[in-house]
């Protein structure tokens, strides 16, 4: 194929121009980035050489090489993993297939601090190149193919791209940053190392530069033909936990989550038995900003006896603890395992399990804790997945009673941090029920004239005003004996919390508001189930409630608002 000239995806452009002005002050992370894309290049080749090990061709050791040219200014990012096709070139490193551009982009506008992490979470890392290199080419050949089939990538970031036909007898990829003018800072062993060091420390595959000697002549370290390993090359979660510090625990996390911030917690467990895997989870103190995204990527990486397997092995976790990163390494499944597979595993169900509850402990841990800090670690982290934790409470009937405890609410009592086990912890003598009412916010639930025979006998109400409350209520219906009672239902029967006089007053007012209230069953008619007289009320003189059994208030107002 002689030289062929594309255009890059319009969003490639932005992207592009975006990237390369706004993570500037991050420059560094391109080497994470093309790092990580190198090393997915290799576990791609492990995984397809499952099948098909002639892939391997005459090497297979699989390896990352970091190259410099002082002379050239540039940097070549060597791997002999995969490869690309002249096809597979123009669409992957022309195009984006991911959704959620836009708001990624937006974000990238706006927040700078997030910036450098964005960009690893959505996905477009090949194009950080470009804000050191003015030029970048990439030299690739796909396993399998013959030599004379390699291809030459090539672009300045600015419109279009090169491709072209060359010989590459190496299988794998080379991409080559010819560095902007004043970016020669990277042009040394040093630096490119300590990079490796904070970024990419993690990469299970060797990552070899060259040795360096003093050149007297020169004046300067001139690279040898010897090459070493710069990086630990052992994947974290197979060492010992006692070998492991909780700084390289929490690079770790960095590394794989893009968050720049600590885990709220993790664990990390080899578990033996029927079923033998390896678990090293994080639950994040911050929402990713793609949370609600439909076909966001997954947080836990599936690995089979150190073998990658998987992004988003959803398998492995329900669905309202998408938010939890890490790996499991299982010594069980088969190696050519498939996503249809997964779903069917007797043994992914069991890691299934085992990982939830891991994940319920370590929320427990934060949240029952008597420190001060992780009471507050707790409320931050409720905010942020408290109504994603929600979802669970129908997804996973066999952890129910767990989530509910794990659950915070506004009340009468304080405006959040409230768990039901506080609740029931301050309910009154007598007391059966635990009284809730739903609204669209705590001032609309707070200046409920349902609350007001509540507040006069000092009755606490959890006032549940986030929209997913009524859906896990259809779900939650009692906690510990005590059911979920709504106090804008029904004739609300405060039984044994009336006193005796109470009682007997009720009733003679009942029974002189007869007259008035036929008159007004008969005045209103139809549009009335039903009128009586009520003790719940104290300031005003009447409101509406709804029927047992019937859809609340509340909830049918959002029906209306989303049209049914
Ligand atoms: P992501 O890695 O999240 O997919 P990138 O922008 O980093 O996004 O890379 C885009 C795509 O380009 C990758 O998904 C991969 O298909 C391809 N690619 C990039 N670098 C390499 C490489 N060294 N070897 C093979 N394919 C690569
Ligand atoms: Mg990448």
């Amino acid at each position: 194929m002689s030289k062929q000239t594309h255009s890059f995806q319009a969003e490639v452009q932005q992207i592009l121009h975006l990237v390369t002005h706004s993570l500037y002050s991050n420059k560094e992370i391109f080497l994470r980035e093309l790092v990580s894309n190198a090393s997915d290049a290799c576990d791609k080749l492990r995984f397809e050489a499952l099948d098909n090990a002639a892939l391997y061709e005459d090497q297979p050791n699989l390896e990352l090489r970091v190259l410099f040219d002082a002379e050239a200014k540039t940097i070549t990012i060597r791997d002999n993993g995969i490869g690309m096709s002249a096809e597979e070139a123009v669409a992957h490193l022309g195009t984006i297939a991911k959704s959620g551009t836009r708001e990624f982009m937006a974000r990238l506008e706006g927040d700078q601090k997030k910036d450098a992490n964005l960009i690893g979470q959505f996905g477009v890392g090949f194009y950080s190149g470009f804000i050191v290199a003015d030029r970048m080419t990439v030299e690739t050949r796909r396993a399998g193919a013959p030599a004379d089939q390699g291809v030459r990538w090539s672009s300045t970031g600015s419109g279009d791209f090169e491709v072209e036909t060359i010989d590459k007898p190496g299988r794998g990829t080379d991409v080559i940053l010819h560095l902007r003018e004043g970016e020669e800072e990277f042009l040394s062993a040093w630096k490119l190392k300590s990079i490796i060091g904070k970024y990419s420390d993690h990469i299970s595959l060797p990552i070899l530069m060259r040795k360096e000697t003093w050149d007297e002549e020169k004046k300067a370290q001139v690279p040898t033909d010897e090459w070493e390993t710069v990086n630990k090359a052992a994947a974290l979660w197979t060492r010992s936990k006692s070998d492991i510090t909780d700084a390289e625990y929490q690079d770790f996390y960095k590394q794989i989550s893009y968050d720049q911030q600590a885990p709220l917690a993790y664990t990390h467990n080899r578990v033996e038995g029927r079923t033998e895997y390896t678990q090293l989870l994080y639950v994040p103190a911050k929402a990713p900003f793609d949370l609600w995204n439909r076909d966001k990527r997954g947080g836990v990486k599936l690995y089979v006896k150190r073998v990658f397997i998987m992004d988003d092995a959803e398998a492995l976790m329900p669905v309202y603890l998408r938010f939890v990163k890490g790996v499991i390494d299982s010594a069980d499944l088969p190696l050519n395992v498939s996503r249809e597979l997964l779903q069917e595993s007797r043994d992914v169900k069991a890691i299934r399990e085992g990982s939830t509850k891991r994940v319920l402990s370590m929320l427990e841990d934060v949240a029952n804790s008597d420190e001060p800090s992780q009471k507050d670690k707790y409320a931050a982290f409720w905010k942020e997945f408290g109504q994603v934790l929600k979802e669970g409470i129908g997804e996973d009937f066999a952890n129910r009673e767990r989530l509910a405890k794990l659950f915070r609410f506004a009340s009468t009592h304080a405006d959040e941090g409230v768990s039901l086990a506080d609740y029931v912890s301050r309910m009154k003598e007598g007391q059966d029920a635990v009284y809730y009412i739903t609204a669209d916010s705590l001032a609309a639930a707070k200046g409920s004239p349902q609350l007001e025979i509540f507040r006069k006998k000092g009755i606490e109400v959890l006032l549940l005003v986030d929209r997913v409350d009524e859906w896990m209520l259809s779900h939650l219906y009692e906690f510990e004996g005590h059911a979920l009672t709504s106090v804008a239902k029904g004739a609300v029967d405060l039984g044994k919390l009336q006193d005796e006089d109470e009682k007997k007053a009720a009733e003679q007012a009942a029974e002189a508001s007869k007259p008035l209230v036929d008159k007004l069953k008969a005045s209103l008619g139809e549009r009335v189930k039903d009128v009586r007289v009520t003790t719940r009320l104290v300031d005003s003189p009447a409101c509406v409630v709804v029927d047992e059994g019937d859809v609340s208030a509340h909830l049918a107002r959002m029906l209306k608002a989303a049209g049914q």
